[in-house]
């Protein structure tokens, strides 16, 4: 009896999230590296999601990461803005006594230009503030709204007042 073969560069066993997202990413730096990779996906459910128990609430952080374009494609996603959004501050901190300040200076210097912010903006994807610097499209309605900057501090003495608006927003309780 012969068997039918097919050969892979990559095989995945398992199409949940990590398999997929796994796939895509290695399809996505072969076409950087202009390279041809054959995956394929072994799934034993009787098709992808077949088996994914998910109640399907998300948080779409990792998806914006492998896909910055996800809602321009399609994706079955929707959100809504709040008015206004809660925003976490990145902040870049040099060491005192850091064994090569003007390495950390030179570094600094580079991730607040045009071209760091642009980085930022267009591959992390993050919202910048600098003016100017091209954001991916679903960004550009955040400048149209408000922004608190939002941390534990701030947070803590707000908590009961926040988790109110949210049953509220959400209809949940
Ligand atoms: C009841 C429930 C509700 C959830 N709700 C949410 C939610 O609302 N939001 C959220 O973010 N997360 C939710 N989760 C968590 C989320 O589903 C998991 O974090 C996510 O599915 C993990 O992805 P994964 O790819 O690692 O594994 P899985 O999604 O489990 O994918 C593994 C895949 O591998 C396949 N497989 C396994 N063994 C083999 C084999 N030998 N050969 C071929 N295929 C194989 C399975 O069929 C499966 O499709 C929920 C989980 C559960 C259980």
């Amino acid at each position: 009896m012969t068997r039918e073969a097919m050969e892979y560069d990559v095989v995945i066993v398992g199409g949940g999230p990590a398999g997929l997202a796994a796939a895509i990413r290695l399809k996505q730096l072969a076409a950087q590296a202009s390279r041809e990779v054959s995956v394929c996906i072994l799934e034993k459910g009787s098709e992808i999601g077949a088996h994914i128990l998910s109640g399907a609430v998300m948080d779409p952080r990792a998806l914006t990461e492998l896909l910055p374009d996800w809602k321009e494609k399609g994706a079955p996603l929707d959100y809504r803005l709040l008015d206004p959004y809660p925003g976490e501050p990145n902040g870049l901190a040099l060491m005192r006594r850091a064994a090569h300040p003007h390495a950390a200076i030179l570094f600094i210097d580079w991730m607040l230009s045009d071209e760091g912010q642009t980085v930022l903006a267009q591959q992390v994807p993050r919202l910048t503030l600098r003016k100017g610097v091209k954001q991916i499209p679903r960004h550009q309605e955040l400048y149209k709204k408000d922004f608190v900057f939002v941390n534990p501090a701030s947070i803590g003495p707000n908590l009961n007042e926040l988790i109110a608006s949210y049953q509220q927003i959400f209809n949940v309780r």
